[in-house]
């Protein structure tokens, strides 16, 4: 008699779930029963949040610790096009280690950990939004990829819809990572566009990544949104340099 195993399998992997400990994400360390989070509370300790002071406009975190939010030199000679840059924290320890396993090993089990750090600040920034939009891809590195990690990111972490295709990248781009600052604002220059502009008129934008370096893909993206109409465009990323 043939006997469907697929509920039995479910039962025994909830089993599992419940009896084996918890192992922390970033070091392997059993983490308490019934943790929100798999990360445990030395890797935690590790994360350096984006904290004040910081600029007002690109979110650059200051060296000095004392003082107020006010705007960094470059925003005052330059200002974005976009009105507000934030990060939940600094690149460097478990969330740079998150960004890298989840984009490039596809390690699907850092997404909600990602998310989690996220949320405080979105639920703040989508409520100053109307739409929320990942930094796309473009079609050939999704292809590589398998997925956007800007479009898992923005998905369920605000109460806003998400516009999948509305910001497309028309260019096909050499990775950021293997550039200088100038070479980066040349290597995304004209590479994204806006598909359907009346549905992004007078509208305030929330963008969504991973990761924000220089600042030129989210200038760039920006620059796009306003041209076709977007009223306000707001960045959202898990990390940022600190430096930049
Ligand atoms: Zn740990
Ligand atoms: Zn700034």
């Amino acid at each position: 008699m043939a006997v469907n195993r697929s509920p039995l399998k479910r039962l025994a992997l909830t089993l599992l779930e419940f009896f084996l400990p918890q192992l922390c994400l970033f070091c392997g360390a059993a983490v308490g029963e019934g943790a929100k989070q798999a990360v445990c509370p030395e890797c935690a300790g590790q994360i350096q949040w984006a904290a004040s002071p910081l600029c007002l406009c690109c979110g650059k975190v200051f060296p000095s610790r004392e003082g107020e939010d006010r705007l960094c030199g470059s925003c005052q000679k330059e200002p974005p096009p976009f009105s507000r840059a934030r990060a939940a924290a600094i690149y460097h320890g478990p969330p740079a280690e998150a960004i890298k396993r989840f984009k490039f090993n596809r390690a699907l089990a850092y997404l909600p950990v990602m998310q989690e750090w996220l949320r405080p600040l979105a639920g703040e920034m989508a409520a100053q939004a109307d739409l929320v939009l990942p930094v796309p891809l473009h079609p050939r590195r999704l292809q590589d990829r398998g997925f956007n990690q800007a479009l898992m990111l923005a998905q369920g972490l605000a109460d806003l819809p998400v516009e999948r295709d509305l910001l497309i990248r028309v260019r096909h781009t050499r990775p950021q990572v293997e550039l200088n600052p100038q070479e980066r604002r040349e290597n995304v220059k004209g590479a994204f566009a806006v598909s359907r502009p009346e549905r992004l008129k007078g509208k305030r934008v929330l963008l969504v990544d991973d990761l924000f370096t220089t600042g030129a893909t989210a200038r760039e993206c920006a620059r796009a949104l306003r041209k076709a109409g977007a009223r306000q465009v707001e960045i959202i990323t898990v990390a940022r340099t600190k430096e930049d």
